[in-house]
């Protein structure tokens, strides 16, 4: 059956998957993103998509799109930890307010609500793996990083809050560090395509603090399919679930995977976090998911290993791919 999608940020990377996998499997599909439509230009020939370049924090515009769908997945955010500190006041307009604009207007209008927040949930909490129910364990609020978590975290309680008194349907998905084909321009965002950047160049890779910090590398199109399989299934809804790898990973090795696997010759630098982010940074030393509730719920896990995903990434850019233009 046919179901009718809103996706905010659609045009964006995870989004583009989301939308292929949408179209083509015969689901009609809107999206509300204020980048252009680069990445899913190719799925206008399906007759399945429309493209609306718009805010999520344009009350009448996300008012009129979540009156035409049965579902809204929100994947639109603010999502490099460099904004947080350099932009706090943005990153809180559009994860947080957006957020509850399309909340307001799902529960309203009895739409589901498949909310994209994040692993940046339990802060630099060293119990790992978490587990959904994990503690939140965050930073002071005059340290900027901690913007990004708290405004997810208000998005999160306020889907229970709507879900147990206004019966509001939702699910949670919160990612764990993704990387793929079609993520940030090279050299900007997240550090795999700022390392990529250096690597293709041949020059030094700066790895932060002492590299031991680690993380859960997550392919782009592993997640895209449990997004997908959580927005569709119905005994998803009600629930926050943890999508990821539970494979962990430190930065230094992921630096000399993607020397190794790209066939690289840069040298690797070091760098304080200090000096790179300044007073309003703190880094997580360790973040990796336990994938136990997702498994049980929608059969996922995410497949593609560190390496394969990493080929796939390096192809991807060396053809050119995530160049800004000009
Ligand atoms: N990092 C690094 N060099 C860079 C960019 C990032 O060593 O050029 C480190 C960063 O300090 C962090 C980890 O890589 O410890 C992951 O950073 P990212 O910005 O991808 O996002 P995060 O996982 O911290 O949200």
């Amino acid at each position: 059956m046919s179901t009718r999608f809103l996706v905010t940020g659609g045009a964006g990377s995870i989004g583009s998957f989301v939308c292929e996998h949408l179209c083509r499997a015969g689901h009609r599909v809107i999206v509300l993103d204020h980048a252009k439509s680069l990445k899913i230009e190719h799925l206008f020939e399906t007759g399945n998509l429309q493209f609306v370049q718009d805010s999520v924090l344009n009350r009448d515009v996300v008012g009129r799109l979540v009156d035409r769908v049965d579902v809204v997945i929100h994947l639109a955010a603010i999502a490099d930890p460099k904004r947080y500190v350099v932009e706090p006041l943005n990153v809180l307009h559009v994860n947080l307010g957006g957020s509850l604009l399309l909340l307001d207007f799902c529960s309203r209008q009895g739409k589901k609500f498949v909310f994209a927040s994040t692993s940046e949930i339990c802060g630099k909490n060293q119990a790992v793996p978490w587990t959904e129910d994990a503690d939140r364990v965050l930073g002071s609020t005059r340290i900027n990083r901690w913007c990004y978590s708290t405004a997810k975290a208000v998005v999160e309680h306020y889907c229970y809050a709507y879900h147990q008194q206004e019966g509001l349907p939702f699910v949670v998905m919160r990612f764990f560090n993704v990387y793929g084909p079609r993520c940030d321009d090279l050299g900007q965002g997240r550090v795999i395509p700022i390392f990529l950047e250096k690597f293709l160049a041949g020059k030094p890779v700066v790895v932060h603090g002492d590299g031991r910090q680690t993380r859960a590398f997550t392919f782009i199109e592993d997640t895209a399919e449990a997004v997908v399989k959580l927005a569709t299934t119905d005994g998803a809804v009600g629930e926050v679930y943890n999508v990821g790898s539970d494979v962990e990973t430190s930065i230094l090795e992921l630096a000399e995977t993607m020397k190794r696997v790209g066939g690289f010759d840069s040298p690797l630098e070091y760098k304080p976090h200090l000096e790179v982010f300044g007073h309003s940074y703190e880094d997580i030393p360790r973040r990796i998911p336990d994938v136990s509730r997702i498994e049980a719920a929608i059969g996922w896990r995410a497949v593609t290993d560190l390496e394969t995903g990493l080929k796939k990434t390096i192809d991807f850019y060396r053809s050119g791919g995530g160049r800004s233009p000009g």
